[in-house]
């Protein structure tokens, strides 16, 4: 079934005004250069930086295709949450995406996959498509409970209303994220089967057949290829490699 790879960058805390302009300037001008040679992109770009920048990034890539999210969201649409930003406003700033559920949230913020599957849902009543992450740390890796965890922060996490053309999901093993420990490619496509196996039970065949699902952890324009190249992995969600043009741009050519 034809799912088109998104490659997603996840800016983390990283940039200035500046540093914005110039990366998203970089990747509006590379797909303008693509498309000036008579190419299409057989891919999806997206670029998540942080909130204060989403309209500066929303601005520098108009017209290119590239896409703009955001790292996260609020769980309701208004109200008394100093420090907090809703989907609305997200969306209203130029974003058409958020992730949700990153491990730096469940981590930092103890973030619980209740709290996630409200935010996935808070994203799409606004109109937002998400992004919902999922993966298991090194210890339930050691102790075999890879697809267990996997399967049940799925089940916690998935908004209600989860369609393929609102929904992907990202798996990220968190040993993986920032280490430069990528999973191998069979060991990210034994997961990759069974979270596509679980959505197919969840969903159905025809929407879980055309759901994307992003590999996430340590993926660079060095070992893009490989993992691209698997029959469940329908793209990357990118940290650190997503920070230059040249990395970035070199792992979308990967597809
Ligand atoms: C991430 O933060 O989602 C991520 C995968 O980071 P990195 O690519 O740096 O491992």
């Amino acid at each position: 079934m034809a799912r088109k790879t998104l490659i997603a960058g996840n800016w983390k805390m990283n940039g200035l005004k500046k540093d914005a302009k110039a990366l998203a300037g970089g990747l509006a001008r590379k797909m303008a250069a693509l498309r000036k040679k008579g190419g299409r992109a057989n891919f999806e770009m997206l670029i998540c930086p942080p909130f204060p920048l989403l309209g500066l990034a929303a601005e520098a890539v108009k017209g290119s295709g590239i896409r703009v999210g955001a790292q996260d969201c609020h769980a309701e649409a208004s109200g008394a949450h100093t420090g907090d930003t809703s989907a609305q406003l997200i969306k209203n700033a130029g974003a058409s995406y958020a992730i949700v559920g990153h491990s730096e949230r469940r981590t930092d913020h103890a973030e619980t996959d209740r709290e996630i599957k409200a935010k996935a849902e808070a994203a799409l009543a606004a109109g937002l498509k998400v992004i919902v992450c999922i993966g298991e740390t090194l210890k339930e890796r050691k102790a075999g409970q890879t697809l267990n965890v996997n399967r049940k922060q799925l089940r916690g996490s998935l908004p209600a209303g989860a369609t393929a053309a609102n929904t992907v999901i990202a798996y990220e093993p968190v040993w993986a994220i920032g280490t430069g420990q990528v999973a191998t490619p069979e060991q990210a496509q034994e997961v990759h089967a069974a979270i596509r196996k679980a959505l197919k039970s969840k969903l159905g065949p025809a929407e879980a057949g055309k759901m994307r699902i992003l590999y996430g952890g340590s993926m660079k324009p060095g070992n893009a290829d490989e993992l691209l190249s698997q029959p469940d992995i329908d793209g990357g969600l990118i940290g650190g490699a997503s920070l230059t043009v040249k990395d970035f741009w070199g792992i979308a050519e990967a597809v």
